[in-house]
């Protein structure tokens, strides 16, 4: 059976017959009135009725008619305005009942909601476990598999909440009603037809007009509106439960003194005042973060936290979509706007970007690939930051380097096959290849931004290119052998991971075939796991189209230049 749709009802004035007098038929009554409905008691004259129903019918807060049930009361003791229908009817003897069965038939044929108590077969609608707090009401249904088990989930979900929310629902609830208030108030004055963004061009006279600052006029109109969105958003439920109606003036008022000021909010995971015109009460802030290898799921709790919680993010076009698709709709988020040959100005400008925004009060999160200090810059943003004055939070992120040959099934180490692992870069600076790592027969090497480079790497590897100029400043002493197993392991951890087997010997035969899916990485692997090596097996989904390969591999060649300082010139001289 599908799930319910759950549903709110003003039940203002609703009649609401409630057959039976017994303990359920009097909590039902009490129901009724606390929502505002009319609650009418069906049951004979005779009947023993529950203490407490007893008292409202005294108190004339339930009317009782002392009758047993007969069709025509469904359609003779409701509301006037809606035929005298009756809104609602709960039936509180038991599903056993022949009775019931036919009230549960006749409400249906009259379409009016019935509800039997322990009888979802005979119930057009069940009744919620609820927790109410003012306006604030949380309901939980089990569709029908539990009672218990849905109060029990009510008050874990209850428990969970800070105390005072709900009147916190309420002054939020006040305070966007004054804005929308306030703004279509000042744009009626201004000119009734207006309406939407087209207004930009019209003379500003209103009250209105204090808020507008001539840059951005259309801006201006839901400035406040979305001001106060992002903060129930984003900001911690136990801040929001604590504002009070002082803080909310301050907001209001500052949206007059100042109508940039609550457009750069700074939520924060403390319990610092609303953002408004006075200086941030909490310090500005920089994260240096990693956000994994590609997939949200490798995110670190602390690196999710600090992605909801920022007020600006500056990251990298290595971090993909699924990551940044977490940042909240209203967070800043500048992307670097790296390329080839621009690298170091598009470092300049992140890192002025982050200064600035420092200055303005704003928790920064500068977000990069995998871990920030593997190729990552993480070092020398870190000293840039702390040189202006501000130490950043360091948050490590979870490496592709480790990762991805894990995600190949390539342990890093493993014993009595590998006990060393060695992480080094196909890219140096200045275009010069680096030293390629001696073979060592026990030892994992993995090459980051290596792929765009992989004939020259691996000639350098093996010894075969020695006298080649691309192959780096010298030989190596000890030669890895072409029959060294290797992989290609491309968008580890993303939905479009490739995985391609090889051996050094036929690795750049193998990539050549299957294209390039960057960013990747190559994985070798030491003696140990020759036995295992299958040759060129593909892991992956179908090879990319000959024309996107060209543009992959230069892709390749940029991630290198973005994330791990890869030289222009050796980037164009390729
Ligand atoms: N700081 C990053 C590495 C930055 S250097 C980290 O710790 O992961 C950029 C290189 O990382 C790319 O050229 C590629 O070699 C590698 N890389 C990044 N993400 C990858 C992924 N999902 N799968 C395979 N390799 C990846």
């Amino acid at each position: 059976m599908p799930p319910p749709l759950l549903t709110a009802h003003d039940a203002t004035g609703h009649v609401h017959l409630i057959i039976g007098s017994n303990p359920l038929a009097s909590a039902r009554c009490t129901r009724s009135i606390e929502v505002g409905a009319k609650p009418k008691v069906v049951a004979p004259a005779d009947a023993e009725v529950h203490y407490a129903l007893m008292k409202r019918i005294e108190d004339g807060e339930v009317e009782w008619i002392r009758q047993t049930f007969e069709e025509e009361m469904l359609t003779a003791l409701g509301r006037v305005e809606v035929d005298n229908v009756v809104d609602a009817v709960f039936v509180t003897l038991g599903g056993k009942k022949a009775s019931s069965t036919h009230i549960s038939t006749v409400c249906r044929r009259r379409r009016i909601p019935v509800n039997v108590v322990d009888a979802p077969n005979l119930s057009t609608f069940t009744l919620l476990s609820t927790h109410s707090d003012g306006p604030l009401q949380i309901g939980i249904t089990t569709s029908g598999k539990g009672c218990k088990l849905a109060a029990r989930i009510r008050r874990e979900v209850a428990s969970t909440l800070p105390p005072n929310l709900g009147a916190a629902v309420e002054r939020l609830g006040t305070m966007r009603r004054r804005i929308w208030e306030e703004d279509h108030r000042a744009l009626e004055l201004e000119d009734p037809i207006l309406d939407g963004d087209d207004d930009d061009g019209t003379p500003q006279k209103s009250t209105f007009n204090q808020l507008v600052s001539d840059a951005d006029l259309s801006a201006a109109k839901t400035r406040r509106i979305r001001w106060l969105s992002q903060i129930c958003e984003y900001w911690p439920l136990r801040r929001l439960a604590s504002i009070t109606d002082e803080d909310i003036d301050k907001v209001l008022q500052s949206y007059t003194n100042n109508p940039v000021g609550p457009m750069n909010p700074t939520p924060s995971l403390n319990s610092s005042p609303p953002p408004h015109n006075n200086p941030p009460a909490q310090k500005p802030q920089i994260i240096l973060a990693g956000s994994g290898p590609g997939s949200p799921h490798l995110l670190t709790l602390a690196t999710h936290r600090a992605i909801l919680t920022a007020t600006i993010i500056l990251t990298d076009k290595l971090v993909p979509s699924p990551i940044l698709d977490l940042i909240p709709r209203r967070t800043a988020v500048h992307i670097a706007r790296k390329f080839p040959g621009n690298a170091e100005a598009a470092q300049t400008e992140l890192l002025t970007l982050g200064l600035d925004a420092l200055k303005a009060g704003h928790t920064v999160l500068r977000l990069k690939q995998g871990d920030p200090y593997i190729y990552g810059r993480g070092g020398e943003e870190f000293a840039f930051f702390r040189d202006h004055g501000y130490d950043p939070v360091v948050l490590p992120g979870v490496t592709s380097a480790l990762s991805a040959p894990l995600f190949a099934a390539i342990p890093a180490t493993h014993r009595a096959v590998a006990d060393q692992v060695l992480i080094c870069t196909g890219t140096g600076r200045h275009g010069i290849p680096p030293h390629p790592p001696p073979y060592v027969r026990s030892q994992t090497v993995v090459f980051l931004m290596a792929l765009h480079r992989l004939a020259a790497l691996v000639h350098a590897l093996t010894g075969a290119a020695a006298s080649s100029p691309s192959a780096g400043p010298s030989t190596p002493a000890s030669h890895w052998p072409p029959a060294t197993p290797c992989a290609v392991v491309e968008r580890a951890s993303c939905p479009d991971q490739r995985v391609i087997r090889s051996t050094l010997g036929d690795v750049v035969a193998a990539v050549e075939e299957e294209g390039s899916r960057p960013p990747g990485l190559l994985v070798g692997c030491g003696e140990g796991l020759e036995e295992e090596s299958e040759g060129a097996e593909h892991a992956g989904e179908e090879a990319a189209d000959a024309a996107a390969e060209g543009e992959e591999a230069e892709e390749e060649g940029e991630d290198g230049e973005e994330e791990g300082d890869e030289d222009k010139r050796e980037h164009e001289a390729r």
